[in-house]
């Protein structure tokens, strides 16, 4: 079963965002060491008395994502659509809805639109609970207001101030209560691997599925597992036991409101949240679009390895040079993913579609690689070297040793004088000097950086 996943939706300027880095809090201090993670962020994993649930801007989401096509603007009649479509995919595939209002502004049109647009999507099937936040409570008069929303037929409005920090904890609390103990996370019970097949509708992940299912050295077990969110294929391939995590074929399956995208980003998110690896599917005619950059985005903060996979390559006219070319534009424009292995596949013909597991496998391998100290630290002393930590107000970044504390994904911690003399093009700099050494295919490394406890006196 995959983690809970909690969508905050609403209109614009209700502070969602101030909202979401409110609640990630500390957690999120703790990803923002990663480099190329700090900005527009959408998911954040939070912890709660014991539980964790990870949660989506979706107010963060760009338009583009769910409709496909150029960016909207704010004022656009179309963007109020795209609240209205974000705010039903939540209510259908998210486990808790956060619906924000903004208590300053009080009670707007936009709002009752939203919440009757949950209210309707009950009537479609099972939904998520919703549970009303009024926010910019920030003193007792301004809670006092928050009663107001009562009207929106969403139960007790609760009052947080996300600026200050009020009402946080109380709110938290509410979360877990609403979540419930049914849906608490199991995790992944056996050591398989689990690969998720994701990207955008129609660029061939039924395909692919279908024709690695037919290949040679692949024994599927007849029993399929089924979850809310995708239908998992469990097989053996050379020997080791894999899970494919199959978006596409419950999609099929599900019923599909007419007007409404029927790709949800939040449904690959929870399958990328369970995978090893991920395949990301892109399709060679179109090229690379905004949607494969964002959920591209979504594996590499979710730490996932990943594989890109450009299919439909038979449809490509070319010459000598095209692959070369083409992959050369791949990479510019998904320029934050140059660790990453990209094959170049058909799944119609079956061209090449025999390296995609081998691949799979081998960025799972390097997931699970393990640099030495002793080793490690002859890097960074060649990376201090060839390049001297930056200073900040006339002091100078040291970096006394690191270590790979763990594995699955590789974790290197830095013990450093002062964190914050770490600026990110450093973090970058240290990160492309260990893969020069080894490159961790196709897998996110995580850098932290520690200042050093003060000796025992
Ligand atoms: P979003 O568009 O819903 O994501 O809203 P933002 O999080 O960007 O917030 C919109 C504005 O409201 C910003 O100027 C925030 O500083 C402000 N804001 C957010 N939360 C609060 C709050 O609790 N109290 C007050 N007074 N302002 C807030
Ligand atoms: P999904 O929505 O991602 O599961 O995509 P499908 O597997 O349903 O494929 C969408 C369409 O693309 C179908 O018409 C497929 O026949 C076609 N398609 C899939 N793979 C290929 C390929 O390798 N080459 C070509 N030319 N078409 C493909």
């Amino acid at each position: 079963m995959s983690k809970p996943l909690v969508a905050l939706v609403g209109r614009p300027n209700v502070g969602k965002s101030t909202l979401f880095n409110r609640l990630a809090g500390e957690r999120l201090a703790v990803v923002a060491e990663t480099p190329g993670t700090t900005r527009d962020r959408l998911v954040a994993e939070v912890e709660w008395g014991g539980r964790i649930f990870d949660m989506v801007d979706t107010g963060g989401i760009d338009p583009t994502i769910l409709r496909g096509g150029e960016p909207l603007s704010l004022d656009s009649v179309d963007y109020l659509d795209q609240i209205r479509s974000q705010a039903e995919l939540a209510a259908r595939d998210a486990d808790l809805v956060l619906l924000v209002v903004d208590v300053e502004e009080g009670l707007t049109a936009a709002d009752q639109e939203v919440a009757q647009i949950l209210r309707r999507a009950r009537g479609k099937g099972p939904t998520a609970p919703v549970l009303l936040v009024a926010n910019k409570a920030d003193n007792a008069e301004r809670r006092a207001q928050a009663m107001e929303f009562y009207e929106l037929g969403m139960g007790e409005p609760v009052a947080v101030s996300a600026l200050h920090g009020t009402g946080a904890g109380d709110l938290l609390d509410r979360m877990l209560d609403l979540l419930g103990e049914a849906k608490a996370p199991e995790p992944e019970a056996d050591d398989r691997i689990h690969i998720a097949i994701v990207g955008r509708p129609n660029v061939g992940k039924s395909s692919l599925l279908n024709r690695l299912l037919g290949e040679e050295r692949v024994i599927v077990s007849p029993i399929p597992g089924t979850t809310r969110d995708a239908i998992d294929t469990h097989l053996t391939f050379h020997g080791t036991p894999l899970t494919l995590i199959d978006t596409a074929g419950i999609r099929r399956r599900g019923r599909i409101e007419p007007g409404v995208e029927k790709y949800s980003v939040l449904r690959a998110l929870k399958a990328i949240d369970r995978a090893d690896v991920v395949l990301l599917l892109i399709d060679a005619v179109d090229g690379v679009t905004a949607q494969d950059a964002h959920i591209g985005g979504l594996a590499v903060e979710k730490l996932k390895s990943i594989v890109l996979v450009i299919n439909k390559w038979d449809a490509v006219s070319k010459d000598t040079h095209t692959m070369d070319e083409y992959a050369q534009r791949v990479r510019q424009e998904l320029k934050f993913l140059d660790y990453v292995p990209a094959l170049f596949i058909s799944a119609r013909t079956g061209q090449r579609v025999a390296k995609v597991l081998p691949t799979a496998l081998q960025v799972h391998e390097e997931r699970l690689f393990r640099v030495p100290t002793a080793t490690l630290n002859v890097w960074l002393r060649e990376a201090l070297e060839a390049h001297a930590p930056p200073t900040r107000g006339g002091k100078r970044l040291k970096i006394y040793y690191a270590s790979q504390v763990r594995t699955d994904p590789p974790t290197f911690v830095f013990h450093v004088n002062d964190r914050r003399l770490v600026h990110f093009t450093y973090a970058r700099y240290l990160e492309n000097q260990i893969r020069a050494r080894h490159n961790f295919l196709g897998t996110p490394l995580r850098l932290l950086f520690r200042p050093r406890r003060r000796d025992a006196a």
